[in-house]
């Protein structure tokens, strides 16, 4: 069976006739398909939406997280039933089954294996994968998921971040093997030194001092502030004490951060971090709220993201994931959270 769909495409914004052949989009009208069925004729189609920053399958009652194979199945369906059909996990609390990655109606998952902490960072960083060779550790990552790692690069903010000499040298060491370095900062000498390292992405950046725009936008390093998380957070650090201020000065300075950053050509990418799953609609308003143009936002949670992690938009011979909605999300960014039509992997979800 070929499944025909025909509405505006984005972000070109062009009225097209989309047709899919198992896992690839063709605009060519294929011939001698007697089967061939329509599954959208009108609306708003969108390559699917992608949560880049979100850990699904982690049970961390016990205080340290632990990977829970069906919780995971269950988070990633909640992610697919929301219309993402991209995942970056930026930490995982253990390997992810490949029978739930390789199955047919899994999004398509970008990983970077676990949270890795230098030994040196802090003592309450423990509940990572605590690593004397950050640099080995990271390439080892790297190399054994999606060409991602991800590494803590502060954590307590009373404490010293990774040193400047030892991020920069991870960077090099996992960017010669063709890998790419996600790394946590929050306080703003943390912010700095990952902006400094030229890591390819920085994730929260609470406290992002003003300087960090322009080393992202010279070392092409992505910003991922995951807003949703720190929406839900600063709001309970009303304590008088030095590190809820911080926070609360931190998120505010994020805010600031995600427009200034995107206007100096900073790749601005949406992320959870948080539940629920399938959430990521409540982050492109964050976005947006942050002052980041429409079409940038919803870009953030869908085309924009898939370019940055490899993968094809709704382009000929791309890959068959395709949301359609009734409204204009540039218009109408609430209508993300209600797809009309899921498809991933040239398959029907909804
Ligand atoms: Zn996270």
């Amino acid at each position: 069976m070929t499944f025909h769909l025909r509405g505006t495409v984005l972000p070109d914004g062009a009225v097209r006739d989309l047709w899919l052949l198992g896992d690839r989009i063709t605009f060519d009208r294929p011939t001698g398909a007697a089967d061939t069925v329509t599954i959208a004729d009108g609306g708003f189609l969108l390559p699917g939406l992608v949560d880049a920053h979100t850990h699904p399958g982690a049970d961390d009652k016990s205080g340290r997280p632990e990977f829970v194979p069906e919780l995971f199945a269950e988070q990633i369906a909640a992610h697919r039933e929301s219309g993402t059909t991209a995942l970056r996990f930026p930490g995982l609390a253990g390997e992810v089954p490949s029978a739930l990655r390789d199955a047919p109606d899994s999004p398509r998952m970008i990983t970077a294996g676990r949270w890795l902490a230098w030994a040196g960072l802090s003592k309450s960083a423990v509940f990572h994968t605590v690593t004397d060779d950050l640099v080995a550790a990271a390439v080892t990552e790297a190399k054994a998921h999606d060409g991602w790692c991800k590494l803590m690069g502060d954590w307590d903010f009373e404490a010293a971040p990774v040193p400047y000499e030892l991020l920069r040298a991870v960077v090099d060491g996992v960017h010669a093997t063709g890998g790419r370095v996600a790394v946590h900062c929050q306080s703003a000498e943390g912010v700095l030194s990952a902006a400094r390292a030229g890591v390819d992405s920085i994730e929260h950046g609470m406290g992002m001092p003003e300087q960090c725009v322009a080393l992202m936008a010279a070392h092409g390093t992505a910003y991922v502030p995951t807003l949703t998380a720190f929406a839900h957070s600063a709001p309970r650090r009303i304590e008088d004490n030095a590190r809820d201020r911080l926070w609360r000065a931190g998120h505010r300075t994020m805010i600031r951060r995600v427009r200034e950053a995107y206007d100096a050509g900073v790749t601005v990418l949406a992320g959870t971090d948080s539940a629920p799953f399938g959430n990521v609609a409540t982050e492109v308003e964050h976005l947006i709220a942050a002052g980041l143009p429409a079409e940038a936002a919803v870009g953030a949670a869908s085309w924009t993201a898939r370019a940055f992690l490899g993968l094809s938009g709704l382009t000929e011979g791309g890959l068959a994931d395709v949301t359609v909605y009734d409204a204009d999300p540039r218009l109408e960014p609430g209508t993300l959270r209600h797809p009309r039509r899921i498809v991933l992997r040239g398959r029907v979800v909804r």
